[in-house]
């Protein structure tokens, strides 16, 4: 079978594409073929992002909070974050809005198999899956696979990975308007360790063990944190009603430039993720909006993702981490400390002009950010 257009996983970047795709008219005559591994894990996680506007994804927000505390000192005060919103949207209500919408639509060919490989043929790209082939004259695709970044010698992989549990206590232990953005109280152990607690009602939360560092614990040793950490709270009787996992990659590696101008990586798999926090999910929606655009008008896809000055901050920080785990704590304290919460959340949504980006790094020791540049000026970009 032939289609216009082949997106590889039905993910939040396949699925975020493949709608807007849909709703313009300048493909209304284009088919489009959607193929996702068969099975409900892709409704296995939850999204958070921050919003200071309404936007198309509005109806599926299940939570906003208004006030966040980053840092490393207990009990310290929790900070408005207005204009903005700290929002959660749950990948199964995600799933359960876009999903049957895309299956209906009579442009779409959906298919649940397996992606085995990929080749160009002439004009088309063949898609060969565990049951037959397709072919598609562009393919989006949404696969992700670490071993493209390990093979990366100019720029250091770090991951976000955790465990996160969605608890219910016995009693009220949560104030549900404040999100605990990152706890770096918890004991470092040479990394940068922070616990992430969401609370979507007083006795509901997502408690989340996080890290920025190189290698995965095990499973075991999560859960231990926060076990440690709730018991210290005094949250001893408790039900886990979820819980969730991840390891996000944090690389500059520019992972979207490929040779091939059929095959286009999208999502994780495009390095849309921030590398210094594994924020993803707003970049992907941008990053949609950049694609789609740059469809209709035929340009060069490589407006959609550049390195840009904030990659570069952001590379500049993975240096720091790549060779000094344990810094990110007094790092991101310092920064959340000594400036306001909206302009740090600006500054990672990267919409920040030069002179707030000065007065950002301003906040932290110089020192460790010199070295990275000079590091960084000898070993090249
Ligand atoms: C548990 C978790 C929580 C997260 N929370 C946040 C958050 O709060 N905020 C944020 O900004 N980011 C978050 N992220 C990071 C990021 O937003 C998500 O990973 C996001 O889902 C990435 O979108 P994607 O389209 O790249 O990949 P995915 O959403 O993972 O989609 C990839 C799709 O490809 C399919 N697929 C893979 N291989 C094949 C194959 N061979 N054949 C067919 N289909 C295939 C998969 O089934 C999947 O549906 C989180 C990640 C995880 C894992």
């Amino acid at each position: 079978m032939n289609f216009d257009y082949a997106i590889i996983g039905a993910g939040a970047s396949g699925t975020l594409l493949a709608s807007s795709l849909l709703a313009h008219e300048h493909f209304s005559d284009c088919s489009l073929l959607i193929i996702d591994r068969p099975g409900e894990a892709y409704k296995d996680r939850t999204w958070c992002f921050w919003s200071d506007k309404t936007h198309p994804l509005d109806h599926l927000v299940s939570h906003r909070w208004t006030q966040i505390y980053a840092g490393d000192t207990p009990h310290s005060a929790y900070q408005s974050i207005a204009p903005y919103t700290y929002q959660m949207i749950k990948g199964v209500d995600f799933h359960d809005y876009f999903r049957p919408r895309l299956k209906a639509s009579k442009q779409v060919h959906w298919c649940e198999d397996e992606v085995l490989n990929l080749s160009e043929e002439g004009q088309q790209v063949a898609i060969h899956t565990k049951g037959t082939s397709f072919y598609a004259r562009r393919v989006f695709d949404s696969r992700f696979d670490y071993t493209l970044l390990a093979q990366s010698k100019d720029y250091p992989v770090l991951q976000q990975h955790f465990v996160g549990l969605f608890i219910k206590t016995k009693t009220p232990s949560f104030n549900p308007h404040q999100a605990l953005f990152m706890d770096f109280s918890v004991p470092q152990k040479g990394n940068t360790r922070f616990m992430y607690v969401l609370p979507t009602a007083s006795d509901q939360a997502l408690v989340e063990y996080t890290l920025f560092s190189h290698e995965k614990l095990s499973y075991k040793a999560y859960l231990d944190e926060i076990e440690a950490y709730l018991e210290e709270r005094g949250i001893r009787e408790y039900e886990i009603l979820q819980t969730e996992q991840g390891s996000i990659p944090m690389s500059c590696y520019p992972l979207w430039q490929t040779d091939s101008s059929r095959i286009i990586p999208i999502g994780l798999a495009a390095g849309w993720a921030k590398p210094s926090t594994g924020f993803t999910f707003d970049r992907t929606v941008v990053r949609v909006q950049r694609l789609v655009k740059a469809l209709i008008k035929g340009q060069s896809l490589n407006t959609v993702q550049q390195k840009d000055r904030f990659w570069f901050y952001d590379l500049l920080l993975l240096d720091i981490l790549d060779q000094k785990n344990h810094l990110g704590a007094s790092i991101f304290s310092r920064l959340f400390q000594k400036r306001k919460p909206q302009l740090i959340l600006k500054f990672l949504g990267e919409k920040t002009h030069f002179l707030q980006e000065l007065s950002i790094m301003a906040a932290n020791k110089p020192w460790p950010f010199l070295m990275a540049l000079f590091k960084r000026l000898l070993k090249g970009f």
